[in-house]
């Protein structure tokens, strides 16, 4: 059979859910575990206090990802764990900028930000990973967000998209070339991690239940919608080898 009617035929088996079919035909089946981590990172975005529930910018459902990344762990030989990390009076936060409410945008040297309240400030409670984050052979910890005139969704790329946290160069080191993103929130420090992942020429995947979004004016649409024109593959945890 020709490529590309195979690939039609394949792609219309699986939009009706006939892998068995495809695989009677003589062609793979579909497998919903078909995803093999290899080598691959798992990268646990801001999974801290001040994201989860009680938090000073909780994230909703925020705590329900705990239990989906603690499970997906078992599978990855390395795992990293990204911690927003500000300073008191961060650019970053309404409360720096007279006159300005949380979620109102203002102009920076860099571009337009997002105004947050004060959120995950270095060493408070507030900032701490999510006590029921279990993820023992986690290796390495970025921190990102600590310059004080400079925000960082992206465990890649500070703000300005010059300034990198190191975490590109860590992973090529160790000879990663796949990461899967997992945590908070989607729309923000997930999509900005998976599209400069992309950037620094990883193969990413998104593990869409193992995140949740704030969802403010439409990010969370727009932030899938930008990720998958990047190439980010978009996947649930079901579709994982265990
Ligand atoms: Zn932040």
């Amino acid at each position: 059979m020709h490529d590309t009617q195979r690939r039609t035929l394949l792609k219309s088996a699986g939009a009706l859910g006939l892998g068995a079919i495809a695989g009677g035909l003589g062609m793979p089946a579909f497998a919903a575990s078909a995803i093999k981590p290899g080598n691959a990172a798992l990268i646990v975005v801001d999974v801290q206090n001040c994201f989860l529930d009680g938090g000073t910018l909780a994230v909703k459902g925020g705590n329900e990802v705990i239990p989906v990344i603690n499970k997906l762990a078992s599978g990855f030989e390395s795992i990293v764990v990204t911690q927003d990390w500000h300073t008191a009076g961060h650019a970053s936060f309404a409360s720096t900028h007279a006159g300005k409410k949380p979620f109102e945008s203002t102009k920076l040297k860099y571009g337009q930000q997002v105004l947050w309240p004060d959120h995950c400030v270095q060493g408070t409670d507030d900032a701490a990973l999510g006590k029921d984050l279990k993820l023992p052979t986690a290796q390495l910890i970025i921190r990102k967000g600590f310059h004080k005139d400079m925000d960082s969704y992206s465990a890649f790329e500070e703000a300005d998209h010059k300034t990198a946290t190191g975490l590109a160069g860590y992973l090529k080191g160790r000879g990663i070339k796949t990461i899967f993103v997992t945590g908070l929130a989607t729309d923000f420090c997930v999509a900005w991690t998976a599209m400069d992942a992309r950037k620094a020429g990883f193969n990413v995947y998104v593990i869409e239940d193992a995140t949740r979004g704030i969802d403010l004016n439409g990010s969370l649409a727009k932030a899938w919608k930008d990720m998958t024109a990047k190439g980010v593959k978009r996947i649930q945890s079901s579709d994982i080898a265990a």
